[in-house]
């Protein structure tokens, strides 16, 4: 599928929830893709991209962004605390802030550098033990805890689980942030971001629908 035929996608489920064209932005999940196929989206006029290891990032982020430079990147896999640093480099938004020593670690250097990326808490909607993230009964008090540290958090970010539907995870979602005065929801993929957008998703993350299918999972 082409960029273009998913930001129609994009424009008609937003649309039919009766919200503002515009409103749920597309991230661009370019991780793992050749070069050549990030470039022409690029190209094509697209800036918002997902990448979900730091190191990938810092290999390939720096020379596109010599040609693009109002690309924006925002980092939507594990952050260990040791990369922290590289990451704000690279990213203009984490979505992935799932434990209160990364939350520490991130505000400490927000104060050192005077800036900070935009920020989401990845929430465990299916309360999967191999999954990172915040448990949905601990998210409250962890949000009171990020705000204490005078983090920006910008919202909540969820990957539910593959055997569920996903739309109950992003209704889950959605409701912990209403009751904690958080705008910002980053949630929906390749083969759900309409009934995201339904449910109020600002942020989706779409890469094989773009991009075509990757070599390999990261
Ligand atoms: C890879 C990835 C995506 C994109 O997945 P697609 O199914 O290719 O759209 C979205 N979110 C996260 C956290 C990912 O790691």
């Amino acid at each position: 599928m082409s960029l273009s035929e998913i930001t129609a996608r994009i424009a008609k489920a937003e649309a039919q929830a009766g919200r503002e064209a515009g409103s749920a932005k597309l991230i661009a999940v370019s991780k793992v893709q050749p070069d050549e196929r990030v470039k022409a989206v690029l190209q094509e006029g697209h800036r918002l991209f997902g990448e979900n290891r730091v190191q990938e990032a810092a290999g390939k982020w720096p020379a596109f962004r010599e040609n693009f430079p109002d690309a924006e990147v925002h980092l939507i896999g594990p952050l260990q605390t040791n990369k922290a640093r590289q990451a704000f480099e690279l990213f203009e938004a984490i979505h992935s802030v799932d434990r209160p020593k990364l939350a520490k670690t991130i505000a400490r250097l927000a104060q050192e550098v005077g800036h900070c990326p935009e920020l989401f808490i990845q929430v465990n909607t299916g309360e999967e033990p191999q999954k990172a993230g915040i448990l949905p009964a601990d998210t409250d008090g962890f949000i009171a805890e990020c705000r204490a540290m005078d983090l920006p958090l910008n919202g909540l970010m969820c990957i539910p689980p593959a055997t569920e539907e996903p739309s109950l995870h992003f209704a889950l979602l959605g409701k912990i942030a209403a009751r904690n005065g958080l705008s910002g929801l980053s949630m929906g993929m390749s083969s759900d971001f309409e009934s995201a957008i339904a449910l109020g998703a600002t942020h989706i993350r779409v890469g094989s629908a773009i991009f075509g299918a990757r070599a390999y999972e990261p």
